[in-house]
């Protein structure tokens, strides 16, 4: 189950609703998966990640939702990790193309992190949180005057 959170900043009022799901969890994240890794092996989202599942048919990918913040702007936004993954070396090719984090963990290797841009300014984004620790962590409200907290449901 998707965690939905609710951040508000204290200063200027600001307000932004973050979903938190671990990979292969909640209920569209078959559908998802497989449409990322066709758009990708379609060249959507660059030619590296095109090539990697030319070279890596049995590949993986991590669609867990996580926040971002850009380095320029300060812009927040909550979309998939999209990082890569091959499977490791001796194991069998796993069946379909939705993996959880478990089998990302167990199953395959990292390949290589998906390079996010800002869908504002086209800056650098860093994620700032994710499912694991979002409680503990800091966000800068996007206006630069405070963290935001996160609202109590
Ligand atoms: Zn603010
Ligand atoms: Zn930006």
């Amino acid at each position: 189950m998707p965690d939905l959170v609710r951040y508000r900043c204290p200063s200027c009022g600001y307000s932004l609703n973050v979903e938190y799901t671990a990979s292969g969890e909640g209920v569209e994240a078959k559908e998802t998966a497989s449409r990322q890794i066709i758009e990708m092996e379609k060249g959507l989202y660059g030619q590296e990640e095109r090539d990697f599942f030319d070279r890596h048919p049995d590949g993986a990918i991590s669609n867990e939702m996580a926040l971002y913040q850009c380095q320029e702007c300060g812009a927040l936004s909550n979309r998939p990790k999209l990082n890569l993954y091959v499977l490791k070396k001796d194991m069998k090719p796993i069946k379909g193309r939705c993996f959880t984090n478990c089998t990302l963990a167990t199953g395959f290797d990292l390949m290589r992190s998906y390079p996010h841009t800002c869908q504002v300014c086209g800056g650098d984004v860093m994620m700032v949180a994710d499912y694991r620790n979002y409680h503990r962590s800091m966000v800068m409200c996007p206006e630069g005057d405070d963290l935001l907290t996160i609202l109590e449901e």
